[in-house]
């Protein structure tokens, strides 16, 4: 099976540009002119460089021998939580504000919901010397003291979103607002595999380069490129699409989305998009998303920041609807308790949104031949307080 995204930006059913008038010159000229500029040889120099030097690429590929024992199967880690910052993010980061630059735009706007990818966006622009804002919504100010100052010490300017909830959702409509009003000299930086196209067709891009790693390394410590199975969490979902990327036609590998359960599915505390949504238009694509009877967008709930999104990009409904990647969902309880067993056994602490992907484990059996890959997406430093309150180790 084919996951190739077409002209228009759909993966089968799901994609597309669902914008506001207003917005179409923007995001023509991006659709316009993304592929030509990541294909320039300079523009991959560049991002390969940083890439290697500023983030710290290859991450290794590492075999987690108790983890292994425990689950009987070889299990490898991609080790994304050692990228600067932390996470995944920065790769998307990187590419989009050399994207930017390619486009001649002077300015990055990004939205953010726990401050994760505002961090990322605000570090890229402190390299690159580029006036940087990022819209947070109030009540998210408030909870995530430290990422908001994380970005002001790097020097963008954070904007309240005082409308609606005051979160993620409101965040985005501000920065949206601010694109439409600044159309030439800003470029908006989107933080995963969501929005309109090209946006998730380019996110998946830049991390791509997770599973171009995964085969080489694989090669080298085990003499074949594919696993039997890849593992990541789905929030928006670009740190899966990203270790999916260069195996969704290689129908040997099994690929494994694995979302947040939140309090449990049946509850109404949970962000499980494949059980609980149904097709809708979210963030400027048709997609998956949790929502009611006449199609009011439902609040989404998960212990973990990352994951606690209505919907999911259109490639992962595609993946969802033709049953080319298998989706788990993970309840918080499930998803504390296989960190704090990933902290034991292999010492190392994840993000809340990665344990998600560990737990998963536990639903899965295995042969002892297999190879297993988790793609570990992010480390636990920005979570201790959640551990902390936990307090179940
Ligand atoms: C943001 C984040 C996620 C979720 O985002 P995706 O786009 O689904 O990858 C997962 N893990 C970590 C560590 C994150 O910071």
């Amino acid at each position: 099976m084919k996951v190739k995204v077409d002209e228009r930006g759909y993966y089968g059913n799901f994609g597309g540009a669902y914008i506001p008038e207003m917005l179409y010159p923007n995001i023509e000229e991006l659709r316009d002119n993304y592929e030509r500029i990541m294909a320039e040889p300079d523009f991959q120099e560049q991002f390969q460089s940083l890439l290697k030097d500023f983030v710290g690429r290859p991450t290794p590929l590492y075999k987690a021998e108790r983890l292994s024992e425990k689950y009987g199967a070889k299990i490898y880690l991609k080790r994304e939580d050692l990228c600067h910052t932390g996470a995944h993010k920065v790769n998307n980061t990187i590419g989009q504000i050399l994207m930017a630059q390619r486009l001649g735009k002077k300015k990055i706007i990004a939205e953010t919901g726990a401050g994760q990818h505002g961090v990322a966006t605000a570090t890229v622009c402190a390299l690159m010397g580029v006036e940087c804002i990022v819209y947070m919504g109030a009540v998210d100010i408030e909870r995530q003291k430290p990422n908001v100052e994380r970005m002001r010490i790097l020097g963008a300017e954070v904007r309240a979103a005082e409308s609606g909830s005051k979160t993620l959702k409101d965040a985005t409509n501000e920065a949206m607002r601010h694109w439409i009003n600044n159309p030439t000299d800003t470029h908006y930086i989107i933080g995963s595999v969501v929005g309109p196209h090209p946006y998730p067709e380019m996110v998946a891009r830049f991390q791509s380069v997770i599973s171009e790693e995964i085969k080489k390394q694989l090669q080298e410590q085990e003499g074949q490129t594919n696993p039997d199975y890849v593992i990541a969490c789905v929030g928006g979902g670009s740190n899966a699409a990203g270790a999916f990327y260069h195996y969704y036609d290689d129908e040997d590998v099994q690929l494994v989305a694995v979302e947040a359960a939140g309090k449990g599915n049946h509850t109404g505390e949970s962000a499980a998009t494949t059980v609980l949504g149904k097709p809708g238009v979210l963030h400027g694509s048709r997609t998956l998303l949790m929502q009611t009877e006449d199609g009011q967008v439902v609040e989404p709930y998960s212990i973990s920041a990352g994951l606690d999104y209505p919907g999911i990009g259109p490639v992962h409904a595609h993946l969802y609807e033709t049953g080319r990647a298998k989706f788990y969902s993970v309840t918080d309880e499930e998803a504390m308790k296989s960190g704090i067993q990933l902290s034991r056994l292999e010492g190392i602490i994840p993000a809340i949104e990665t344990a998600h992907a560990f737990a998963a484990l536990n639903q899965m059996s295995f042969k002892p031949e297999d190879i297993v890959v988790i793609n570990l997406s992010g480390r636990g430093d920005k979570d201790l307080e959640t551990y902390i309150k936990w307090g179940k180790y």
